[in-house]
């Protein structure tokens, strides 16, 4: 993954965003491939994108992880920190109060 901050290194003059299809004008993200940039972002999306990106990759490198220590079919889903705490609360409730 590349930052593209200006035209002296711009090789794809007529290349678009792989999100919104606009044009692309440093800076922007450029995802090499073998010998192609495949993906490459423009600052708009960079700014639309920049934390659930991120966070996607974090969880998918962690769901490999899990997979690499042998929790093959396992999976990683990511919750809100308000409905992993209302979950708690339930589980904690039925746990004292199973008459519920
Ligand atoms: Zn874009």
């Amino acid at each position: 993954m590349t930052v593209i901050n200006s035209t002296e290194h711009y090789l794809f003059e007529h290349a678009k965003c792989s999100v919104c299809r606009g044009e692309l004008k440093p800076p922007f993200v450029s995802l090499d491939g073998a010998e192609l940039a495949i993906v490459r972002i423009c600052t708009v999306c960079c700014k639309k994108l920049k934390n659930g990106l991120s966070v996607d990759m974090v969880q998918v490198s962690a769901i490999s992880e899990m997979h690499d220590l042998g929790y093959h079919g396992m999976t990683l889903v990511r919750q809100s920190r308000k409905q992993v705490e209302a979950d708690e609360r339930k589980r904690k409730e039925f746990i004292f109060n199973p008459e519920l």
